[in-house]
């Protein structure tokens, strides 16, 4: 069923959206698509992109957002999760691999290399024209609720030797925040209001348990007392 919908993307306003009208006009006058492409309502924030061509949805998926009408329109990766009220985890982000040996500088090695950690999906145009020994940089996508990889380890396989290999280390460059917590692209989960809020009603339940255990506490230990004060009498 999801590959009906593996060309789609999600058009995301943060105020209310413009008229379908305009958004289909300036979208048709900024970006040049090669087959067709639908552009349909979803919500008062929300349009879905459906194109027929792969390589119309990579161009637009790669730009990340548009300008409409004075509005920034973010693209998401449409996928069978699609929440309105929730952003997707899954985002392009650039990585450098400082120092990575020349002759691995192609797109064949890199993509390996940096497999673990994303999908790759594309190398800058200096990787590609090897203009830049000091480091390659790598286009992926990237699932921001899985822990981000800071090195990685390559193996060389050489013949008739153990395997031998370097650490290469990952250099992300603008990664989103997102909030595990809200689902939404922004905040990290430590700085999110929401955490800190349920964090203080829990403590105030707590704080509330707590002292109707010990108001429950002192009545029984004063049921003690008139007890022991009965006891103490009827020995007298
Ligand atoms: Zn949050």
């Amino acid at each position: 069923m999801a590959e009906e919908c593996k060309f789609t993307l999600v058009g995301k306003f943060i105020k209310i959206r413009p008229q379908l009208d305009k958004i289909r006009s300036k979208f048709a006058e900024k970006i040049t698509v090669k087959g067709t492409c639908r552009i349909g309502p979803f919500n008062y924030h929300t349009v879905f992109f459906d194109f027929l061509k792969k390589e119309d949805f990579t161009h637009v998926w790669y730009r990340r957002s548009v300008e409409i009408e004075g509005q920034v329109m973010w693209y998401e990766k449409w996928s069978p999760n699609f929440k309105p009220d929730e952003d997707s985890p899954i985002v392009l982000v650039w990585v450098l691999l400082p120092e990575l040996p020349y002759h691995c500088h192609s797109w064949n090695y890199v993509k390996h290399i940096v497999e673990p950690t994303g999908l790759p999906l594309t190398v800058d145009f200096a990787t590609d024209h090897r203009t830049r020994p000091s480091t390659a940089k790598v286009r992926l996508e990237v699932d921001l609720t899985k822990p981000k990889v800071n090195s990685i380890f390559v193996g060389i396989e050489e013949d008739n030797s153990p395997l031998k290999g370097f650490y290469q280390r990952l250099e992300y460059e603008n990664v989103p925040k997102y909030c595990r917590f809200c689902k939404i692209l922004g905040h990290s989960i430590a700085e999110c209001r929401r955490v800190e809020q349920k964090k203080a009603e829990e403590r105030n339940k707590a704080d509330k348990n707590n002292k109707v255990v010990e108001v429950a506490e002192s009545s029984a230990q004063k049921q003690n007392d008139i007890i022991t004060e009965q006891d103490q009498k009827e020995e007298l």
